[in-house]
């Protein structure tokens, strides 16, 4: 099972850099990896349609990369998913080979740890399972934008186009989008439904032009029933970008095909921005998220503790709520932080041990912006590779581990998507960093070294940005 993972990691990043994002959203991240015995790998998918357009149109891509990954042939088998591949799996399915798993994870873990073990064909999954509308938290900050991402799933192109959903950073808006991906391709799979950062967006578009494909590239994008581009904001300033936008946006709108965008800010605040874009983007629905108000910020954590089987009192939700205020993600961070401590160390969550944990967290909230290259810094000192090396592509085990660390702590303090994380550790796939910091989030809860390691270096990051401010 691990070995079958493992291989499906390195065979599906392999992968993922020779399928447009359509291919793989729709097809390639649906995959999981169940088996690997002898001389065959046992790959699952969840229909029909996704099985006969992997065994017919892609069987050969899937072989060569296997076989790259694996280092000889091997043979691969389709299998359509069976429900009872959904329970839990009862082995921590930790890939971190140095140093022995001296106890089991007590059970309160283990469903946690099931989400966490798989890896870049199960992240797909798991994005796809995590990021729902099921999963979503609504309140009065966000319930307008929620109601009109539902009614666009609903009925893509039918309501509201374009919906441009606009808010701070770690309120939701990736959620959303992707919560629309999600529904639409599980209720409508006949549908091309396109998820783009604004970054893979442009990336895309430069290579078109330095391959002088620009027509594929317009016929792929213009081929989308739903188009999803998140952090429009970073268009900013890129003239021919926003031209060719322009021109898909035209003609997704009048084919009737629906458009989602979301940003930082309102169309009106992005300078640079072609007031032809601008008027485009204000034809539509323009929503709002705000910071939740306390009692979203305790349900969202309630809805956190029970997806990772966590016993979290509610004066110690409470705590964390109050005194984390403006980003989700920050305190889905604290959460994990407190349960770290507690579960280490084998004490009750307690609001002592809450402002124990999070105390410099809460007190120094506004240093200078941290960068990515601050931390890749801090963690030169802290490890010793150099940063060639962390951002490289060697898998060589400690060195993958400070990588991985150094990811989740870019993730927990700036407000960096996935893309551009990856962008930053080396040019990598989106998916790695989503896996490097569902796996340090749950190893920081199991070992204490690496509990240590990454509360010593979110410290020594933080301690810098102050030192910058003086
Ligand atoms: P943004 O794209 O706006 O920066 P994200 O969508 O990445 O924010 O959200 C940050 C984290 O907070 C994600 O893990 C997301 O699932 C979570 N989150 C944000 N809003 C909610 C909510 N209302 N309910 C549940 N989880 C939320
Ligand atoms: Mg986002």
């Amino acid at each position: 099972m691990v070995a079958a993972k493992e291989l499906w990691v390195t065979a599906s990043e392999l992968l993922r850099s020779q399928v447009s994002d359509g291919v793989w959203q729709s097809t390639f991240a649906q995959v999981s990896p169940v088996d690997l015995t002898g001389d065959t790998i046992v790959l699952t998918m969840p229909n029909g349609i996704i099985r006969d357009r992997l065994d017919g149109r892609y069987r050969p891509l899937v072989e060569d990369a296997v076989a790259e990954a694996a280092g000889h042939e091997l043979k691969v088998d389709f299998q359509l998913l069976i429900p009872t591949l959904f329970e839990p799996d009862p082995s921590p399915e930790l890939d971190f080979r140095s140093g022995s798993h001296a106890t089991p994870p007590k059970p309160e873990h283990r469903q946690a740890m099931s989400n966490v073990g798989g890896d870049a064909g199960a992240v797909g999954h798991d994005l796809e399972n995590r990021y729902t509308f099921k999963n979503f938290v609504t309140g009065p900050s966000n319930r307008f934008a929620i109601a009109a991402a539902l009614s666009v799933a609903e009925r893509p192109g039918g309501s509201y186009n374009p919906l441009f959903i606009y808010g701070s950073a770690g309120l939701g808006k990736t959620h959303i989008l992707r919560a629309i991906q999600h529904f639409v391709m599980e209720v409508e799979p006949q549908r091309k439904v396109l998820y783009v950062s604004t970054e893979t967006f442009l990336n895309e578009f430069v290579d078109s032009i330095k391959n002088s494909s620009g027509n594929d590239f317009k016929r792929r994008y213009r081929q989308i029933d739903v188009l999803l581009v998140d952090d429009i904001q970073f268009i900013e300033g890129k003239d021919r970008l926003q031209e060719e936008l322009f021109h898909t946006f035209n003609d997704l709108y009048g084919a009737n095909r629906q458009i989602v965008l979301s940003s930082d800010r309102p169309p009106d605040a992005i300078p640079t921005l072609e007031e032809r874009l601008k008027s485009r983007f204000m034809m539509g629905l323009l929503t709002d998220i705000q910071p939740p108000d306390i009692e979203t910020r305790m349900a969202i954590l309630r809805k956190k503790a029970e997806r990772d089987a966590i016993l979290l009192p509610n004066d110690v939700s409470e705590f964390i709520a109050a005194n984390i205020v403006n980003n989700i993600r920050e305190l889905e961070g604290a959460l994990n932080k407190v349960t770290a401590f507690a579960n280490l160390n084998g004490e009750p969550m307690t609001t002592t041990l809450a402002e124990q944990v999070l105390g410099d967290f809460i007190a120094d909230r506004q240093p200078r912006p941290i960068t990515a290259e601050m931390i890749l810094e801090e963690t030169v000192q802290q490890f010793g590779f150099p940063v060639e090396e962390l951002i490289g592509k060697s898998r060589r085990r400690p060195l993958v581990i400070a990588r991985q660390m150094a990811m989740y702590v870019t993730r927990e303090l700036t407000d960096l998507s996935f893309p551009l994380i990856a962008r930053e550790f080396g040019g990598r796939d989106h998916t790695t960093v989503i896996h490097a910091c569902d796996k340090i989030s749950a190893l920081m809860k199991e070992r204490s070294q690496i509990y240590n390691h990454v509360m010593a270096l979110e410290k020594a990051v933080r301690n810098k940005a102050h030192a910058g401010d003086r």
